[in-house]
């Protein structure tokens, strides 16, 4: 088990552009199915999950630098700034040399943004 993990994960690795197009299709497609999936496997995974985080942290400090900024400063989530939307919004960078502009929107319209 431990090995096939770690060939996905090789696989994963080598062939990152198949991989995301792979996983954008599958969210559009089935977005109920991917979060319940999430949300199953982070219960039984956490560590590997805080792991992962960790090591994409490290390979984008500009990133988490940004982001632990911003979650210091604006630690309430505030409304998704798309006109007519209620959801709360999560916190976005235009750009992580400046950690304290940000724009709140939800994780909805935040994917739609990145994906552009
Ligand atoms: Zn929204």
């Amino acid at each position: 088990m431990v090995s096939y993990s770690y060939m996905a994960n090789n696989w994963v690795e080598t062939h990152r552009e198949q991989w995301n197009v792979y996983q954008k299709n599958r969210a559009r497609e089935y977005p109920e199915d991917n979060k319940t999936n999430f949300e199953r496997w982070y219960k039984q995974n956490k560590d590997v999950h805080y792991q992962k985080r960790l090591v994409y942290n490290r390979a984008n400090p500009e990133r988490h630098r940004a982001q632990v900024y911003a979650w210091l400063m604006f630690p309430k989530a505030q409304t998704c700034v798309v006109n007519g939307c209620l959801e709360l919004g999560e916190r976005h960078h235009e750009d992580y040399s400046k950690p304290y502009e940000i724009r709140w929107l939800c994780h909805k319209h935040h994917k739609e943004l990145s994906r552009k």
